[in-house]
């Protein structure tokens, strides 16, 4: 099967978006984005051995690049609207492709949007989701829109992503159940969208957690010139990750194990009584603390700085 038929066979779908007048097959893809708006454009490459286990299924690794790439979409406040796929292969096999296609095209079905276009080469597997996203005019979440007296939230638990990988690195032994769960939340971490879109209106600044909670939280402040304060006995974490592993190991995961792809926001006192009327539930948000003036994240109940032995995860 050549790379023609290979594109033809797994990755050329029907759609019936009528906002992509051409799809795949020419030499580019032709959209139009929605008048008015904002284009949010975002990458995500995962490498084999290096973001994912080298024996993961097919299904999960396609599920991954997608949802991780949206997730920043998330938290931009932008609606997904396509996306385009670089797929470097060691071979063509057929039934790897077949599960790929099927995990690439389920995850995309979540979002509502189409595979536009891409690239196909041959080489050590390395896959690149890249997504377009949109947003009405000064509706954008950035980084930079913190202040200090604004209360900080999260969305959904923190730790499960740093858990699941172990799971699937045989590192860590649990029940069944949880063990599922937390693999789940480490290959497939469904992004944040309907937060994100409830958020332009609420928030003051956003960023979706990848990397750590305190090591992305810090790129928040920096970007916005505050510094904060978390109450560590607020963090969200899930009954599974509680059942595998001892507290203090749950709450380092939660602090700064990343891969996680929940939303942390910032908004102002004066819009956190909407945030609760927006239903907290609904969303599913925690508040685990403050923004401050001057820099540095600190633990709100002992005064603890989280220096340089609590920077997420990084690659060089
Ligand atoms: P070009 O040589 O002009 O870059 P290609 O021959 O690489 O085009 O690709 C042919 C068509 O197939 C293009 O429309 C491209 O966007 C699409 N394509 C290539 N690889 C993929 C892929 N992995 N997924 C989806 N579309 C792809
Ligand atoms: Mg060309």
């Amino acid at each position: 099967m050549n790379e023609f038929e290979l594109i033809k066979k797994y990755f050329d779908k029907k759609h019936g978006d009528e906002r992509i007048i051409v799809g795949i097959g020419d030499d580019c893809a032709v959209v139009a984005p929605p008048v008015g708006q904002q284009l949010a454009v975002s990458s995500d490459t995962q490498v084999a051995g290096r973001h994912f286990p080298h024996d993961t299924l097919p299904d999960l690794i396609a599920a991954r690049v997608l949802h991780c790439a949206v997730s920043d979409l998330a938290a931009m406040g932008a609606e997904p609207l396509w996306f385009t796929l670089s797929l470097t292969l060691p071979l063509s096999d057929q039934s790897w492709l077949e599960s790929f296609s099927k995990g690439l095209f389920d995850a995309a079905k979540d979002y509502g949007i189409s595979l536009v276009g891409g690239d196909t080469t041959k080489g050590p597997l390395t896959i690149t989701a890249h997504v377009h996203g949109s947003a009405p005019d000064e509706t954008i979440l950035y980084r930079s829109g913190a202040l200090p007296g604004d209360q900080i939230f999260v969305t959904g638990t923190l730790g499960d992503g740093a858990a699941g990988l172990a799971v699937a690195q045989r590192n860590l032994n649990t029940d069944d159940e949880s063990a599922e769960y937390l693999r789940r939340c480490f290959f497939v971490p469904k992004a944040r969208i309907k937060a994100g879109l409830l958020l332009r209106y609420l928030a003051s600044a956003a960023i979706d957690i990848s990397d750590g909670l305190v090591s992305d939280l810090n790129h928040l402040c920096v970007a916005s010139g505050v510094g904060a304060k978390i109450d560590t006995s607020r963090l969200p974490i899930s009954a599974a990750l509680l059942a595998s592993v001892p507290t203090r190991q749950a709450l380092d995961w939660a602090l700064k194990g990343g891969d996680d792809y929940q939303l942390c926001f910032t908004v102002a006192p004066d819009q956190a009584e909407e945030l609760s009327a927006h239903g907290k539930q609904s969303l599913d948000v925690t508040w685990i603390g403050e923004i401050v003036d001057g820099e540095g994240i600190f633990e709100s109940n002992t005064g603890q700085r989280f220096d340089d032995d609590f920077t997420g995860f990084t690659h060089f």
